[in-house]
């Protein structure tokens, strides 16, 4: 029922912006943990913090920088020339 948004591929490198400030004043966090809750970096005072899944969709305001993406079907090929 819940449709695949980009909100749920969250990538551990992600950057993105919370709807409400931590209490630094920061809004920036960078992801350092995915799996079933969602580990994130404050980038303003270091301060770590976890996040369900459901949580964080909800708190995200936006996806700023994509982390390490996985690597794409097809493109092991030797094509150096
Ligand atoms: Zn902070």
């Amino acid at each position: 029922m819940t449709p695949m948004k980009i909100h749920d591929r969250i990538l551990v490198g992600d950057v993105v912006q919370m709807r409400k400030p931590h209490a630094c004043g920061g809004d920036v966090w960078t992801i350092y943990r995915v799996g079933a809750d969602i580990g994130m970096d404050c980038r303003t005072c270091g301060r770590r913090t976890m996040l369900t899944r459901r949580r964080f969709t909800h708190r995200m305001r936006r996806m700023l920088e994509r982390g390490a993406e996985p690597p794409a079907e097809g493109q092991g090929r030797h094509g150096s020339a």
